[in-house]
């Protein structure tokens, strides 16, 4: 780089800005990553190394002077008057004890640092004013930011009232746990729709919506980490983490005081080895110095706090060669290409199939048998193809054949209007009935012991079924044909399946495999509507006056059932003389996320709006246990006049202590 041209340096400067800007686009308005971080981060470094050798080369505009990406919603704005910024990150340890050195020349000694986990999210700011949640808010630019007030509304842990009346604001990470993200791209994949690259994505896009109903269906979290003007005695951010702690706010319980540099690298080889077994996503560790009137003498450069830094892990990927591709056609009919590759180790588990979605990404990547492929896990979780090594690729290849016909029925394939996926729309396909009848009978929903996908297979292989209806009409005579199928097997499948004759509807509405209806919306339905005669007559809008059922699901359900294969396949169900009623407790409405979900709770002191049964009551029914005595384990003590030693023994534990009327607010 020593010898380039001012000229030269121009043209690539103008170049790469274009690319990271197109970027940069896709990522933070359209929550929709083109390339992996580790590329734009390349290509970023690149950009910075240039701008360091021609300073003139510098803008205003520049992706480097400036924090995050255009603000493109139709969400309201937010002015943020002081600065939410980004954060300087390194990939190395060796860069991270420069960055240490630099600190250490600038305060004139060795200094105290807070390590954290750096937590794969959107960052988030809360504002309270006297205590209560007033607004709440996306970094956008750093300055101006999306007002995501009502949706935060339905993240269960962030409180909407504090103990104290404090005006105030702290900031931190909005992130979508693993098994929610993994939860949510399953009901995206079998409804045909893009799936997220990212547990990050996925909670942006699940954050910056305008009907924040969607936001509350997407199960969000947030840990807190920064008090912007926290009060006079706190000084270092370690207490400014436990002081946010006391007042309700999840905190990350990661995080250390460290200060020496051998130990700041043994957190990193820690977290880079336990990173795949945490709940959440991160994607490096933050080291910020402890002190916090030292941090506002460091101060902060236009895009960064001088303060602290980010260590990236390095991308775990390797390589593999693609063995084949294969079509599998879902219970819905969707038809997804997986690349079926050697065998390989990666973060943790034995990795030999990857999805690649949909055939507009299959193309995109150009994936072809033979090839060598990067591998790395998305998210920490999804094997997912980086990208060919075209190097690699053998003489000869071909790119992918898109079938025209589904490889199961060989009915043509279509692409429904607006969707990515390829769709089998035989209903009697039989790749799509082995796949219903395996859900039919498994345990979400009719639970029918002993017939898993392995004896499904065998049933279709003998035509002795071609429904699920069919099941109900098999006899021992028919079962006796199968090979190594004995009397003692025969005899528990009939009765399992005679036993699940008798369950409650929704079980039978959830084996029916119908789009969108999944366990829970399925019960919501039959608690409403009772039987399934009464569910078949329910229109759209009769469906969707059920809270949480949208007009998705409710469309879907109604035209399920409008087909007459539909109807004929009831009626067979009926007469093999399965209940069509629901059964269950008419209040059992699953718990929906609030913010005493889960938790333990102590009562202490008079209260003064309900009775102290009541109040218990109360929370238990949101799902909280209500235990006599406070430990470590007690999530938070509500307290009333004259609380004593509960609320003092909390105080000396750090557990957060709400007032009556804090948790009050937190209930509704
Ligand atoms: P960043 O995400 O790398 O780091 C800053 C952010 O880290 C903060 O704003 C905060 O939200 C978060 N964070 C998480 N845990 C934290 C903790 N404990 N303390 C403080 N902050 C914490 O920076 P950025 O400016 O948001 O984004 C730049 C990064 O985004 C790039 O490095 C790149 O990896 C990624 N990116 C990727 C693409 C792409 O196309 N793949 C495009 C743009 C940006």
């Amino acid at each position: 780089m020593a010898d380039l041209t001012l000229a030269a340096a121009k043209s690539e400067v103008a170049a790469l800005r274009t690319q990271l800007n197109a970027w940069a686009d896709a990522y933070y308005v359209r929550d929709a990553p083109q390339v992996e971080d580790s590329l734009y981060d390349q290509q970023y470094e690149r950009l910075l190394a240039l701008e360091a050798q021609f300073p003139e080369l510098v803008t205003p505009d520049s992706i480097t002077q400036r924090v995050g990406g255009q603000i493109k919603s139709d969400l309201p704005k937010v002015v943020h008057p002081i600065p939410m910024l980004s954060m300087g990150d390194v990939f190395s340890k060796a860069e991270l004890t420069a960055f240490d050195a630099r600190i250490q020349k600038l305060v004139g000694g060795p200094v105290a640092y807070h390590v954290e986990l750096k937590i794969d999210g959107l960052s988030l700011s809360l504002e309270y004013t006297k205590g209560r949640l007033t607004r709440a808010s996306t970094r956008g630019n750093g300055r101006v930011g999306e007002d995501v007030t009502a949706n935060v509304r339905y993240i269960a842990d962030v409180p909407r009232t504090l103990p104290q009346p404090l005006t105030t604001e702290v900031r931190g990470e909005c992130y979508m746990e693993k098994a929610a993200f993994l939860a949510l791209n399953r009901q995206r994949d079998e409804a045909g729709e893009p799936v997220f690259a990212n547990p990050r994505n996925a909670a942006a896009g699940s954050l910056r919506q305008l009907d924040p109903k969607i936001t509350k269906a997407r199960q969000l979290s947030s840990f807190i980490y920064t008090w912007v003007e926290p009060p006079a005695n706190i000084t270092t951010q370690r207490e400014a983490i436990a002081g946010m702690a006391a007042l309700g706010f999840h905190t990350n319980p990661e995080g250390r005081q460290l200060s020496q540099m051998a130990d700041i690298l043994a957190f990193i080889d820690t977290y880079t080895a336990q990173r795949s077994q945490l709940s959440y996503g991160i994607d490096g560790i933050v080291l910020k110095v402890d002190n916090l009137a030292l941090q506002s003498q460091l101060g902060a450069t236009v895009k960064a706090p001088r303060w602290e830094i980010a260590y990236k892990f390095p991308p775990e990927e390797r390589e593999t060669v693609v063995r084949s591709l294969d079509w599998t056609i879902g219970r819905t009919g969707v038809v997804t290409p997986t690349a079926v590759m050697n065998p390989v180790q990666l973060a943790g588990t034995t990795v030999s199939r990857a999805s690649l979605h949909n055939q507009t990404l299959l193309q995109q990547k150009d994936v072809r048998i033979g090839d060598t492929v990067k591998l790395h896990k998305a998210g920490d979780i999804i094997p997912e193809i980086s990208m060919v090594v075209l190097s690699k690729r053998p003489a000869g290849s071909q790119p992918a054949v898109i079938p025209e016909k589904c490889p199961s029925c060989r009915q043509p394939l279509v692409h429904l209007e607006g969707e990515v996926a390829l769709r089998c729309l035989n209903p009697a396909c039989p790749a799509q009935v082995e796949e219903s009848i395996t859900h039919f009978a498994s345990r979400p929903a009719m639970n029918i012991a002993g017939l898993g996908p392995k004896l499904v297979r065998q049933l279709l292989d003998h035509h002795l079924v071609s429904n699920v209806a069919d099941l109900y009409y098999l006899t021992a005579d028919d079962l006796s044909t199968l090979p190594r199928f004995k009397a003692k097997s025969i005899h528990n499948l009939l009765q399992a399946l005679e036993r699940s004759k008798q369950n409650s509807v929704e079980l039978l509405l959830t084996g029916l495999g119908i789009d969108h209806v999944g366990a829970k919306a399925a019960k919501l339905i039959s608690q409403k509507f009772k039987n399934l005669p009464k569910i078949m007559a329910a229109d759209v809008q009769e469906l969707a006056t059920i809270a949480t059922i949208g007009t998705t699901i409710a469309v879907s359900l109604t035209t399920y059932f409008a087909q007459p294969v539909a109807q004929k396949l009831v009626q067979a169900l009926a007469d093999a003389g399965l209940n069509f009623d629901y059964l269950g407790p008419a209040e059992t409405t699953p718990i929906a996320a609030n913010f005493f979900k889960d938790k333990t709770v102590v009562l202490t002191g008079k209260l003064t709006h309900y009775s102290r049964r009541a109040f218990t009551e109360k929370l238990q029914a949101l799902g909280a246990s209500v235990t006599g005595s406070v430990s470590k384990k007690t999530d938070y003590v509500i307290y009333g006049e004259a609380a004593g030693s509960k609320y003092t023994k909390a105080q000396a534990l750090g557990i957060p202590l709400l007032t009556e009327e804090a948790a009050i607010e937190n209930i509704k």
